[in-house]
């Protein structure tokens, strides 16, 4: 039996919604299916407003560009994440500083941060690794006391909450991802939150190629202007067309993800007990939305051996992040700093097959087959 580590899938009107999208004559970005999506995340989740975008990488441009980063400003963000997040606001000139990730999980050590903090600092960017919180009312507070912009890459914590706050509600900014590996997808594909009002005219104007149009459009100018610096940073509406008909049956999605996870995470519990391998915990203030079953293993050999074994039962599991701070292009700018947690997620942690369509003999497939390594 093969099991692949993720598959694209149809949850209902995808088809039904491309098609009708050509039908009605437009397929370039801000149509009717991107109109529907705005309004699905607007009411859901209560975020003030949303934008779509090409992807999450472009969203994390956006907010670089609408926090007015320039050349020796320093952001802090976690060295374990994707490169896309520091990329966003290299791109703008910024120097990063890598925090390390805390011992319970990946996510960003907050009680690390305030001595990475100078006069230069200006933003925190946090990552809610696998759609499991940071502990935000810590640097929601330390942003407010120094002045500071929280930016949320939120790009797998669709669904997820932090103290029933819906993520991506909580910072100035937050930005999303549809891309293929994620719990709702739309191939490629991303989304800006804008919490903070005051973004919201220039975030219109940087994703329509730094013109007016989208004002243009709605009836309020006689012509539109070059007026900001921009790309074109939005979505043809075939790729919301795509989305909106996984958002419709986003319940339904998140249902079949928990019910995978939680039958992985009781199949491993005894696993844990005996030390194993460590499972993922989820802090009090946080929910789970089953973006990652992953697990920690001992040693970075146990998890060459485990993939290696998995791969013999026709098992693709992978490991993730790369931790930024060694990674070639920074090393040219290392401070030296150990970062021993981040280093452990690098080096230990394991993720296993998860997607909407895993059936469920070939979940039980995978799970005897980590038991049988264990044992
Ligand atoms: C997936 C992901 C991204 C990038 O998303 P794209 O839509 O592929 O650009 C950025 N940050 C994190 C934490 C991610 O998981």
């Amino acid at each position: 039996m093969k099991v692949p580590f993720n598959k694209p899938f149809f949850i209902g009107n995808e088809l039904e919604y491309i098609s009708q999208a050509v039908k009605l004559g437009k397929i370039s970005g801000d149509g009717l299916f991107t109109n529907k999506c705005h309004d699905f995340f607007e009411k859901k989740y209560g975020f003030k407003k949303v934008l779509l975008t090409t992807s999450c990488t472009t969203a994390l441009e956006m907010a670089a560009i609408l926090i007015d980063i320039k050349l020796g400003d320093e952001v802090i963000m976690p060295s374990y994440t994707f490169v896309s997040t520091a990329n966003a606001f290299v791109l703008r000139g910024a120097k990063l500083v890598f925090c390390d990730s805390n011992s319970e999980n990946p996510n960003i050590d907050p009680a690390e941060i305030e001595p990475l903090i100078t006069s230069k600092t200006k933003a925190i960017v946090v990552v809610h690794y696998a759609g499991i919180a940071c502990d935000m009312d810590v640097i929601l507070h330390l942003a407010e006391k120094y002045k500071l912009f929280v930016i949320e890459d939120a790009a797998q914590s669709i669904d997820s909450f932090y103290k029933n706050k819906p993520l991506g509600s909580i910072g100035h900014l937050a930005t999303f991802s549809f891309h293929e590996t994620k719990n709702i997808m739309s191939g490629e594909g991303g989304m800006l939150v804008i919490n903070d009002e005051k973004f919201i005219d220039r975030a219109e104007i940087i994703r329509e190629k730094g013109t007016n149009r989208s004002q243009f459009f709605r009836g309020g100018l006689a012509q539109y202007d070059w007026v900001d610096i921009g790309s074109s940073f939005l979505p043809s509406d075939i790729i919301a067309a795509f989305l909106f008909a996984q958002l419709e049956k986003l319940e339904v999605i998140q249902k079949k993800r928990m019910k995978i996870w939680n039958c992985y995470y009781d199949a491993f519990k005894s696993l844990e007990t005996s030390k194993k391998i460590k499972l993922p915990k989820i802090p009090e203030y946080a929910t789970n939305n089953a973006h990652i079953f992953y697990l920690i293993c001992r040693s970075n050999d146990e998890r060459v051996a485990l993939i290696s074994h998995l791969q013999d039962d026709g098992i693709l599991a992978v490991f993730h992040y790369i931790s930024l701070h060694k990674s070639p292009f920074y090393s040219a700018l290392k401070d030296n700093r150990e970062l021993t947690n981040a280093d452990r997620y690098t080096e230990r942690l394991l993720r296993l097959p998860l997607f909407y369509d895993l059936a469920s003999k070939e979940q039980t497939h995978v799970i005897n087959s980590v038991i049988r390594f264990y044992n």
